[in-house]
């Protein structure tokens, strides 16, 4: 079933599957290919490990509005600039 999707078609929608965003029957549908597919849960981990340093930076009172800005800018990088980021991880 998972075949359904493919991998661009996750990567379009991530953001908003990781934000809670999508329908349920989307949501589905991604963690379906998602779990099927190493390259999608490779790149899902990331972005989701991102957003979890987003919220903390958010959380902490100190940190500076510009760092929370380079992290949001380096999150909607990640889908178009994977192997980049790989290099650099
Ligand atoms: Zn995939």
């Amino acid at each position: 079933m998972s075949e359904r999707l493919d991998c661009g078609y996750v990567a379009e929608r991530v953001h908003r599957f990781l934000d809670g965003e999508l329908t349920e029957t989307e949501a589905d549908e991604l963690r379906l290919h998602i779990h099927a597919c190493d390259h999608c849960l490779d790149e899902t981990d990331l972005i989701d490990a991102l957003k979890r340093l987003v919220s903390r930076a958010c959380a902490c009172p100190q940190a500076p509005p510009t760092l929370r800005a380079k992290i949001v800018t380096e999150i909607h990088r990640v889908t178009f600039t994977r192997v980049e980021i790989r290099e650099i991880g």
